[in-house]
């Protein structure tokens, strides 16, 4: 007999099969059970809080090759760039004038001991700047773990790195063949990330081509096991430039792909209680409103994005990136404002550290 959503909810420990069964959920009603019952675990543990931090995209080269990925390598259609400290310096202060008290650096991924110090410099520079308890997320890809060290030590709390899916065959679909893209590296980093003592963020595509639901009932079990403090994840959604586009029409469509999307925001907040999660910009490319139902599904964080106007055009992860036309400006006075209107605050002021990751570390 299959359960009803009341009765999964009511139990605190989901197995693979509880979750395959809410994921596959296809009735209104019980959707929205679902999504009530994270947001009031959310609102239990969290509050109605929203934390915020200031999206940095500083540069668009990039090594790697992604199959699924706007800003890669072989897609000679991008004009690159690459922010100088100024201009980072100039946004962060924006940032701070704005009362946000972290920042997320993320580029394309770069590997070099040129690029390595040029990070470490950054990150002692903003600090002299702004705080010395001005939060940094990077979201700088793979990297080796002196690398991931040299950052923390330099100040640097927090890293994002998606896994992107932990199924590994999948993971070989959606990437280039080769050393570069290998599942086993990226899962090396993540543990490298964890060993370290970041803060530490991961996430996967919803939607991808071949993707199953069981493959995305695995990947919640994953972060989980994983014991990370944050997550970062929403749809995939197809860019004409690369060679997943070709898959175009097999995907699951848009409307589906945007409420299954809560509904894996909202298993996590419940298998996960006291961890961040971002509410993504890919939500709003497919709804306007996209990243606050992100945050009635149980999500916590916001990330504006505060790069200047004239990069935004050539940071094209996917077709249909929301406020490429607009300043920094913009995005803020229009998202407080949009906050408030689903009886959420920003928590401003507030370094809105994972709780999770403050209790793991009284554990250890
Ligand atoms: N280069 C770093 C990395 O890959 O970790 C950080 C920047 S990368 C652009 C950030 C994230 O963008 C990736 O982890 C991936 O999940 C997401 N992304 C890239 N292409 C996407 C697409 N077509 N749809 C949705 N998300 C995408
Ligand atoms: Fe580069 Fe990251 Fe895009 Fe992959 S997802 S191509 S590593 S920017």
């Amino acid at each position: 007999m299959i359960q009803s959503v009341i009765d999964l909810l009511n139990n605190p420990e989901l197995s693979r099969e509880d979750i395959i069964r809410l994921l596959s959920i296809t009735e209104r009603t019980e959707h929205e059970q679902l999504i009530k019952h994270a947001y009031y675990i959310k609102e239990q543990t969290i509050g109605r809080n929203v934390y915020l931090r200031g999206l940095i995209e500083f540069s668009n080269y990039c090594k790697k090759n992604c199959l699924y990925c706007g800003i890669r390598c072989g897609n000679t259609k991008v004009n690159r760039y690459t922010m100088t400290d100024d201009e980072i310096l100039e946004t962060v202060e924006f940032a701070v004038e704005n009362r946000f008290t972290g920042i997320v650096l993320q580029s394309g991924e770069q590997q070099s001991d040129e690029f390595t110090e040029r990070i470490t410099n950054l990150i002692t520079k903003i600090k002299q700047a702004t705080h010395p308890e001005f939060r940094f997320t990077l979201s700088l890809g793979e990297q080796s773990f002196e690398t991931y060290k040299a950052w923390f030590d330099a100040g640097a709390q927090r890293y994002l790195l998606r896994i992107e899916t932990s199924n590994e065959e999948l993971y070989r679909k959606i990437h280039p063949d080769n050393k570069l893209h290998d599942f086993k590296t990226r899962l090396r980093c993540l543990e490298d990330i964890l060993k370290v003592g970041f803060q530490t963020g991961t996430g996967v595509m919803i939607g991808l081509p071949f993707q199953t639901i069981e493959n995305l009932a695995e990947d919640l079990l994953f972060l989980k096991k994983m014991n990370i403090d944050m997550v970062g994840m929403g749809p995939y959604l197809e860019h004409a430039d690369t060679p997943l586009y070709e898959h175009k029409n097999s995907l699951m469509p848009l409307n589906d792909r945007f409420n299954l999307s809560l509904r894996m925001i909202a298993v996590l907040r419940i298998l996960m209680p006291n961890i961040n999660i971002a509410s993504t910009t890919a939500l709003q490319s497919i709804v306007p409103m996209g990243r606050e139902y992100g945050l009635k599904a149980g999500a916590n964080v916001l990330m504006p994005n505060l790069t200047p106007g004239k990069y935004r055009g050539n940071y094209l992860l996917y077709d249909n990136k929301p406020c490429i036309d607009e300043e920094a400006d913009d995005c803020i006075d229009c998202l407080s404002n949009r906050v408030q209107m689903i009886g959420e605050e920003i928590a401003y002021d507030n370094f809105g550290d994972s709780k999770h990751y403050k209790k793991r570390q009284r554990s250890n």
